[in-house]
């Protein structure tokens, strides 16, 4: 008989699920228990711990993000640090070499640019999007290539073919943080990625209500990543794995309509006199439009936009919108918005941030699901004149 669960939609709601159900339970039980009765382990990483990633809940997880990233293999971790992190770690040691993407998640850069020197790692930075300058940063050390499928906060796109065809031929591994995309838009193993990362707390929980971190891949490369996970320590507890879960489910329903409501907002931002420019990949004045438009389902529900002046009325519109939040983080139900020169990037000099095109009065938008209509008039209604 051939597999039932072959589509996006029933994969998340039904895939990795234990069967039989466990009690008959339509949902499976959280089960709150650090360790589990000894059963023959033979290796450190098989005793059943839940830092060592390998409880029920954490394995159910495992095996549906496997198959929603199209992975022989997935593992979550206790943040989108985390996975990031352990995954680097499980990879690079002293005295090896990283081409990573110019403008990366703050946090990233930082692991990048101030954790990895002390570790003899050495990153050079590249501009993802031409390939035409890698091959001259590539050295005799170099063991992997990093991007991510869309960056924070301008939503560059990447060449993310070639990024696959050089790791392919200079033997690197491809990594990608895909948290912008999820796997409702884009699917990078499939593509040909060796691994695929993300922040879990953003699309694939969806509720702002947890911090997650996911890396789906080959079961070899999983399985180095999971033994360096057990040893770092950032697994993911029981009760945020049940959320995770949980949300996971509705993944789909959501991202499809954030896709949607998002591009409909940056057309109306993109047709207003008050607004300066609008960065979005499902805009045709997006640089990198006709590539997002070959490699994405749809291009997501964050967006950044600069108004006409300033600082000033960027605060003005934050001050007066009445349904987004004025918080960090993306992905959720909620619509949030953010000034990332205060927040997520507030961790670089003001040169780097212009030097990277974030100017101080960029504002990031992620559309959560409220009504787009609703959002539309909220938006009117704060860009008006007084
Ligand atoms: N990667 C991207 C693209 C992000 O936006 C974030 C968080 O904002 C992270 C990784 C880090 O994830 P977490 O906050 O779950 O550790």
């Amino acid at each position: 008989m051939s597999e039932p669960y072959r589509r996006l939609e029933t994969q998340l709601v039904h895939a990795g699920e234990p069967l039989p159900r466990i009690a008959g339970a339509i949902e499976m039980p959280i089960f709150q228990s650090a360790t589990f009765e000894y059963a023959g382990e033979q290796r450190y990483d098989d005793v059943r711990y839940l830092r060592s990633n390998n409880t029920p809940s954490q394995l159910a997880l495992h095996g549906k993000l496997a198959v929603l990233e199209g992975a022989e293999a997935a593992l979550v971790c206790a943040s989108g640090m985390a996975a990031i992190s352990t995954t680097l770690l499980a990879l690079l040691r002293s005295g090896d070499h990283l081409l990573a993407q110019r403008s990366l998640y703050g946090g990233t850069h930082e692991l990048l640019t101030q954790e990895f020197p002390a570790l003899g790692i050495a990153v050079s930075a590249i501009d993802a999007t031409r390939p035409a300058g890698w091959q001259a940063q590539l050295t005799a050390s170099t063991r992997a290539i990093y991007v991510e499928a869309l960056t924070n906060p301008l939503l560059e796109v990447a060449d993310l073919p070639a990024v696959v065809a050089f790791a392919r031929a200079h033997g690197l591994i491809a990594i990608i943080d895909n948290t912008f995309a999820s796997p409702v838009n884009y699917r990078p193993i499939p593509a040909g990625f060796d691994l695929s990362v993300h922040s879990a707390t953003k699309y694939l929980n969806g509720h702002s209500d947890i911090v997650a971190g996911a890396v789906s891949g080959s079961a070899a490369l999983i399985e180095r990543i999971r033994h360096q996970a057990n040893v770092l320590g950032g697994a993911l507890d029981a009760h945020a794995a049940f959320l995770l879960k949980r949300g996971l489910k509705t993944l789909a329903l959501r991202v499809r309509y954030q896709n949607d409501s998002a591009l409909t907002l940056a057309r109306f931002l993109a047709a207003h006199p008050r607004v300066r420019a609008v960065h979005y990949p499902g805009l045709p004045s997006h640089p990198q439009h006709e590539r997002a438009r070959a490699l994405f389902a749809g291009c997501g529900g964050v967006l950044s936009f600069e108004l006409h002046g300033g600082v000033a009325a960027a605060d003005a519109f934050s001050a007066r919108v009445r349904i987004p939040a004025i918080a960090p983080s993306l992905g959720g139900v909620h619509t949030l918005l953010t000034r990332p020169a205060t927040t997520s990037h507030a961790g670089l000099s003001r040169a780097e941030r212009l030097e990277r095109g974030i100017s101080d009065a960029l504002l990031r938008l992620s559309v959560g699901i409220e009504a787009t209509e609703d959002l539309l008039e909220d938006f009117g209604q704060a860009l008006a004149e007084d």
